[in-house]
């Protein structure tokens, strides 16, 4: 039996050791921190997560939907909060089952480390971190938190799911040198999570089923619904050269000036503010990109650690689900689950399929999350983009097999790849928009007829870009 080990037990590690569990490989799933079951967790680090449909099917791949369902709080649209303390709701899409999910990271991450523990052939060890990886004879040398003692774990393969700072992908780094490209792109804002308690009896303090956002341009609060009534809030905002950046919120009273002036209607439904501000850690927001993510057919980079992204289209825990179901679905066509047949397993072959397939798609996610951060911070206070939404919404309502916006193709039409629904996604945003700016989307047009222009203008930017790019 092929013995497979895993680095990092985080969302993408955990549900990949309880698939490869279900498939008959023997796991070991390693973890540098302590078991999150059993300790209090950092505070300030993405409690809740934006779950959609990607990440739905993986969970689905492995038999646990319906358990993660359950500590999701649907989110059916993006609740706009002006200075004024002025609110609209925006629906994610025109489509009434279509909506996002708001589920607690450690609660999902404990769900499917229980589940992949009751697999007798996985073997789950924490407080172990990886230092350094010999990648051709797929062995993993760990630091024992507690002993500071070194171990090392030799398996057939191993996964490097160890997130955006990946010690896996050091190890690549360092040992191809020049035959592996790597990138590493910061954006100039950092984020800092906050919280808006729970009400009364377990009550929330604004509208509990749509993600709320406060645009401001340069900088930006969101939050999110829990399960117990509380919403984590995050803000987004420039570390320096900005009248408000992380640089400039150095006592109480400038954390609640700028609250004040900028946030009026949460700092209410904040009463830690400042306490929680300067004592919650600001972390930054950045996209890895690099490849080979295979190493000689023994180590294959998953997740956050072969592609992290910016958070803003909700898709980095999505987009790493669905590299499991990506890499299931080509193991699948070499190694069967029925009959067991896994000896002499091909992975050098199995690893290059993946990435040929997956890379385009995971390039595709992260290029669109950096045109998110535009388009919640900005464009969702302006006016044309308000009507294209409306417009868009309208088509999906009307005419839900015909229309998808950008929006929905990524986060709701799983058939299609990431790929295919940016470059679609952006030929359909300029459509609307050149035919707005144009005037050319009339009062007198029905809607079938506003549909039809907005298809016919996307072809022939789809065409254009054809010609362009080949
Ligand atoms: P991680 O979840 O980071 O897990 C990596 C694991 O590896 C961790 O448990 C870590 O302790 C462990 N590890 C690290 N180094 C070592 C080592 N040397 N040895 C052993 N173990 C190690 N995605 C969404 O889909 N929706 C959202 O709404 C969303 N919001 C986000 C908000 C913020 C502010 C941020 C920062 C991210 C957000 N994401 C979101 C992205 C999401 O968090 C990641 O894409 C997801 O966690 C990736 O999973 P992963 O398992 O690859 O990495």
């Amino acid at each position: 039996m092929n013995n497979i080990l895993i680095i990092g037990a985080g969302l993408c590690g955990s549900l990949l050791a309880l698939r490869m569990a279900q498939r008959g490989f023997q796991v070991t799933l390693v973890e540098k921190r302590p078991d999150l079951r059993k300790v209090t967790q950092d505070a300030g680090r993405s409690i809740n997560l934006a779950l959609s449909d990607r990440g739905l099917r993986g969970l689905r791949l492995a038999g646990v939907e319906e358990e993660a369902k359950k500590l999701c709080i649907p989110m059916n649209g993006r609740m706009i909060h002006d200075k004024a303390g002025n609110t609209f709701l925006s629906p994610y899409s025109g489509r009434k089952d279509e909506y996002i999910n708001s589920i607690s990271r450690p609660g999902l991450n404990m769900l499917l480390l229980d589940e992949a523990e009751k697999m007798p052939n996985v073997n789950i060890i924490f407080n172990h971190a990886c230092e350094e990886v010999d990648l051709e004879n797929a062995s993993a040398t760990f630091r024992d938190f507690n002993s500071k003692k070194e171990t090392t774990i030799t398996a057939d393969v191993i996964f490097g799911t160890d997130g955006a700072g990946s010690a896996v992908r050091k190890s690549m780094f360092e040992s191809h040198k020049f035959l592996f490209s790597f990138s590493q792109q910061w954006l100039s804002h950092g984020y800092k999570e906050l919280e808006i308690p729970a009400a009364e009896n377990n009550g929330y303090r604004t509208y509990k089923n749509a993600l709320h956002i406060w645009p401001r341009g340069e900088d930006m609060l969101i939050a999110l619904p829990n399960l117990d009534g509380s919403f984590t809030v995050t803000l987004f905002l420039p570390y320096e050269n900005s009248d408000y950046c992380f640089a400039n919120l150095t006592t109480p009273e400038m954390v609640h000036e700028y609250f004040n002036k900028e946030f009026p209607d949460v700092v209410e439904m904040i009463p830690n503010l400042a306490e929680e501000f300067f004592g919650n850690p600001t972390g930054p927001l950045g996209t890895v990109k690099c490849s080979p993510w295979n190493s000689f057919g023994k180590v294959l980079l998953m997740g956050d650690a072969a592609h992290a992204i910016v958070p803003f289209y909700g898709q980095g825990m999505n987009a790493s689900f669905e590299d499991v179901v990506v890499l299931d679905e080509i193991l699948e066509k070499y190694v069967p689950s029925r009959p067991p047949q896994r000896e002499g397993v091909d992975w050098d072959t199995i690893f290059r399929e993946y990435e040929t397939l997956r890379k385009k798609d995971t390039d595709a996610i992260a290029d669109l999350a950096v045109d998110n951060f535009h388009e919640m911070k900005e464009h969702t206070a302006m006016e044309i983009f308000q009507r294209k939404r409306k417009l868009e919404t309208a088509f999906e309502a009307e005419f839900p097999e015909e229309y998808y916006s950008k929006y929905s193709l990524v986060t709701f039409k799983e058939s299609i790849t990431y790929s295919e629904a940016l470059k679609r996604g952006r030929a359909q945003d300029k459509a609307i928009l050149n035919l707005l700016d144009d005037g050319k989307l009339t009062e007198e047009m029905s809607l079938k007829e506003k549909l039809e222009l907005v298809k016919k203008e996307t072809e022939a930017i789809l065409h254009d870009d054809e010609v362009a790019f080949g």
